[in-house]
């Protein structure tokens, strides 16, 4: 750990890189969020990581909530997933062929999910891949085209899901991006989360067309919204009357919130289950899993094809592994639970003193942070949350040394190596910032 620290957050080299990357990439990212967009100001350039800080390439020190956007459960550069995935580097990067640590690391997923309607894993490279492929699979299995999903909840950049809804809930979609052709759009039908009533209108409509219904089981791409109770068994119970699958995307929440999955926690069974961030420890490694008779309905023993040139590549499979290990530890999840509760509770005692309107709300390693008055149900009221302020707190912390997802609509993930100073030195800077923009 450096321990020459500047005190005051400088971005010379940021700066400099900023301005080349932008010349030689797309807005000079790799992938939008990072372009600080939402926030304003230069993008920070990380040059390491290591435990529950990140490093720009000025050396400045952050506490990270980010963790890369939820894989980094352990803290980043925990020394076992390192060495497990040194141990692994020398043996070769990629096979392209079948290796004894996919079977392992399908094994460890499989075991997380005690209740059993989880057989078999297919492993693939991202969490777009993960829900493409379920979405693809729910489509071959019960021969329908139409997908339901919620306005708000983000399952990658694939075509079926750059939707947004006509008017009113039972409308046909319509592409969010250019390049999404109409008629894939149309396939993809839309409802708020949280309400019950649009999607039994939906299926009432069109039930029989309809071949996945897919939700995060707690949305974490509009901020932190807590299913209402009763809506995940609602959606348990319209796909049972319909004969559509229940496509459960945890790639966010899978080993996050709890061990396995959200889940776990809820005992409500999905049909198909995503997962990846935590599952590869920060390597590239998704899935979707789901029971024996509808997995091997995909290619090689079924026709519906997915294939992957790094799937279940070795790397990916040792960090997965080591990771997973970690989180297995006893009492993993509820420390981990704790600190993320006692960070929320901090957050939004620091709010109220300030006089500011902020909700938080957390589960797992997970935490919401929305500056608005009001609980937040839906996309709607997520949008209602105020933005700006967000943006001025999200620099205003920076500064004191605390980096947050450049974007309000993210969730903020917490570690195990976060330890109870580090919630406690985030409230503070949370209370100095609050107090300065407020
Ligand atoms: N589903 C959910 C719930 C996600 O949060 C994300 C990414 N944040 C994805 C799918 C897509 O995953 P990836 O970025 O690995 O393609």
């Amino acid at each position: 750990m450096s321990t020459s620290v500047p005190s005051k957050l400088n971005r010379k080299q940021s700066d400099v890189l900023w301005e080349q990357a932008r010349g030689v990439m797309p807005g000079g990212v790799s992938s939008p969020v990072r372009a600080f967009r939402a926030v304003g100001g230069t993008p920070v350039f990380v040059r390491r990581a290591q435990g529950p800080y990140i490093f720009d390439a000025d050396g400045f020190r952050a506490i990270d909530l980010v963790g890369s956007w939820g894989p980094a459960i352990a803290g980043h550069a925990h020394p076992a997933v390192v060495e497990a995935v040194q141990r692994a580097t020398v043996d070769g990067l990629s096979f392209g062929a079948c290796c004894g640590a996919e079977i392992a690391l399908a094994q460890r997923i499989l075991s997380a999910f005690p209740h059993g309607n989880i057989e078999m894993v297919r492993f693939v490279s991202s969490g777009t891949e993960a829900t493409m492929s379920a979405v693809r699979l729910a489509r071959g299995a019960t021969g329908r085209s139409r997908i339901l999903k919620f306005e708000g909840c983000y399952h990658g950049h694939s075509d079926a899901f750059l939707v947004a809804a006509g008017s009113g809930a039972a409308t046909f979609g319509t592409p969010t991006s250019p390049g999404v052709p109409v008629e894939v759009a149309r396939d993809t039908l839309l409802a708020p989360f949280n309400e019950l009533d649009g999607v039994t209108r939906i299926v009432r409509e069109s039930g029989d067309r309809l071949a996945a219904i897919i939700v995060e089981p707690v949305a974490g791409n509009m901020g932190f919204v807590r299913p209402a109770p009763g809506f995940l068994q609602g959606l348990r119970e319209l796909c049972d009357r319909c004969g559509a699958l229940l496509i459960f995307d945890e790639v966010m929440t899978g080993f996050r919130v709890a061990m396995g999955g959200y889940q776990n926690t809820c005992r409500i069974r999905p049909d198909i289950t995503c997962l990846g961030k935590v599952i590869g420890g920060g390597m590239p490694v998704a899935a979707y899993a789901g029971p024996k008779v509808l997995m091997e309905q995909m290619s090689p023993v079924g026709p519906i094809y997915q294939a992957g040139t790094l799937s279940g590549n070795p790397l990916g499979m040792a960090a997965g592994l080591a990771t997973l290990d970690l989180c297995a530890a006893p009492g993993f999840y509820e420390r981990l639970g704790a600190r993320t509760r006692e960070l929320a509770a901090g957050l939004e005692q620091a709010a109220d003193v300030a006089g500011v309107a902020a909700c938080t709300d957390s589960e797992g390693g997970m935490l919401g942070l929305t500056f608005t008055g009001a609980p937040i149900r839906n996309f709607e009221d997520a949008k209602a949350g105020n933005h700006v302020r967000y943006a001025r707190f999200f620099h205003a912390m920076l500064d004191r040394g605390v980096w947050l997802p450049p974007s309000s609509y993210e969730a903020m993930f917490v570690s195990a190596a976060h330890t109870t100073e580090h919630i406690q030195s985030i409230v503070a800077a949370a209370a100095d910032s609050l107090e300065e923009i407020a």
